[in-house]
């Protein structure tokens, strides 16, 4: 990739860091890719499209390093899972056999496992030596006739957040638009609804969440195109210029290729969450709004009566038991303002957030929800978080998996909400299931036990 390109894939117009006075992409630090790099980036985006074969061009270490590291759910193929690497080695690149080892394991792909694409990711070590990826995927796919698509993000060129960028860049050069979508069912259009088609970006899937949300765009005539990348098939991630609005459900990641659809295909975009009650209705305002469509509008309230009223009742009791409970929380991904709102919408008092991946518009946000005062922590690490939690006083920590072992150590309550969760949060049932955790981890009877005396210290062993 040149650097030419790379500088215009920072300066993302519609990244809200740009409207600083200093851009939050442009300069890298030593270490910036410490957190992830950008190879990383751009497979852990592109993972989830489940019916491809995802080859990573490279020393075997670099595909261990995100390889099914988020718990993204498929209803069908399970190729994304297999790893697959080129396993370059010191040998290869001292006889210059990089290109060839590559080309040999494009062929075993489509040979043994009949993908419907392969994805060839570019890591440093072939960057550096300057193997020509693109027209090696040019010449398998004349080859085999099996679609080869280049991703060229080596680590070294930057985050994992342009990874992100790479990856959704890509699919826009190679993928998106290479096929028109199957028509509307006929069983739909006797329905006498309106059927629309959306995409959803930065969506995915986590725990099988999408699957929550789901029910609710079928019953409101939204065709949902492509999922960018949650549980997503190759053929539908080329019919993304048919969309007539996009939902950007992750505030950073492909920030990219909702603008870009815009650009090209003239497809409006909105920015929402399907994380909370309220966030859930709004998202579903958010389309019935842009697609302009008063009967779809008065369904969309209605839905959202019917609903809002079911899980108020079915969220009562666990409010009871979650009331006044103060919350520690620092998510990664996950946008921060919306998990907030879903927290208070529970009746419990979020102390204090980490908002090291937030835009500024979601700390603005933060603000708005939580007060000027709110807390802002930039770098939890687990030291400080520790801190924050006691003075706060704080009754749960709610982090990435990453920081568990902090809380385990601390012996204080925990909730994963990020990338590795088991459990899906998504949609108004997800609400339910958020509600549940909550209140498990909080009145979990190892607490008082790891936190008293053990007998032989008490004298009663
Ligand atoms: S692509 Fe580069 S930075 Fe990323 S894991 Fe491989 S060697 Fe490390």
């Amino acid at each position: 990739m040149k650097a030419k390109e790379i500088a215009q894939l920072l300066d993302e117009p519609a990244c809200e860091h740009n409207q600083k006075s200093k851009s939050g992409c442009a300069k890298l630090k030593p270490g910036a890719t410490a957190g992830g790099c950008c190879f990383d980036g751009a497979q852990i985006a592109l993972l989830p499209i489940a019916d491809v074969a995802h080859l990573v061009h490279g020393p075997i270490a670099c595909a261990g390093n995100s390889w099914d590291n988020r718990g993204t759910s498929s209803t069908g193929p399970t190729l994304y899972r297999l790893g697959m690497t080129t396993d370059l080695t010191e040998n290869d690149v001292i006889m210059g056999r990089g290109e060839k080892r590559l080309f040999h394991s494009i062929k075993q792909a489509i040979d043994r496992y009949h993908p419907t694409a392969v994805f060839v990711y570019n890591t440093c070590v072939p960057a550096l030596i300057g193997d020509d990826i693109e027209s090696v995927c040019k010449a398998a796919q004349a080859r085999w006739g099996t679609p080869v698509v280049p991703i060229d993000a080596a680590g070294f060129y930057g985050t994992k957040n342009l990874g992100n960028r790479i990856a959704g860049e890509t699919m826009i050069k190679w993928v998106i638009g290479t096929r028109e979508p199957d028509p509307i069912p006929e069983f739909a259009q006797r329905s006498g609804i309106q059927v629309h088609s959306i995409n959803l970006v930065g969506e995915y899937n986590i725990a099988g969440e999408l699957w929550h949300v789901l029910p609710l765009l079928d019953e409101l005539g939204l065709r949902v195109l492509c999922t960018l990348s949650g549980d997503a098939r190759y053929r539908e991630v080329q019919t993304m210029h048919r969309a007539e609005v996009t939902m950007m459900v992750c505030s950073k990641a492909m920030i990219n290729v909702a603008r870009r659809l815009e650009e090209l295909y003239d497809i409006p975009w909105f920015e929402g969450s399907f994380y909370g009650v309220s966030d859930v209705s709004q998202a579903l305002r958010g389309f019935a709004q842009r697609l302009n469509d008063p009967d779809l509008v008065q369904r969309t309230e209605a839905l959202i009566e019917r609903e809002e009223t079911r899980m108020q009742q079915a969220l009562n009791p666990w409010r009871q038991r979650l009331a006044g409970k103060k919350v520690l929380l620092y998510t990664g991904g996950v946008k921060s303002w919306s998990i907030v709102s879903a927290l208070q919408d529970l009746g419990m008092t979020v102390v204090a957030t980490g908002t090291r991946k937030s835009t500024e518009e979601d700390k603005a946000r933060i603000r708005e929800i939580m007060g000027e005062e709110a807390k802002m922590i930039e770098d939890g690490n687990p030291k400080i978080l520790l801190q924050v939690f006691k003075d706060y006083q704080a009754d749960i920590l709610i982090a990435g998996g990453r920081n568990m072992y902090t809380a385990l150590k601390a012996k204080i309550p925990f909730l994963d909400i990020n990338q590795e969760r088991e459990f899906a949060y998504e949609g108004y049932e997800g609400m339910l299931t958020l509600a549940q955790q909550l209140a498990r981890s909080l009145e979990s009877p190892i607490w008082p036990m790891v936190r008293s005396l053990p007998p032989w210290q008490l004298g009663t062993a």
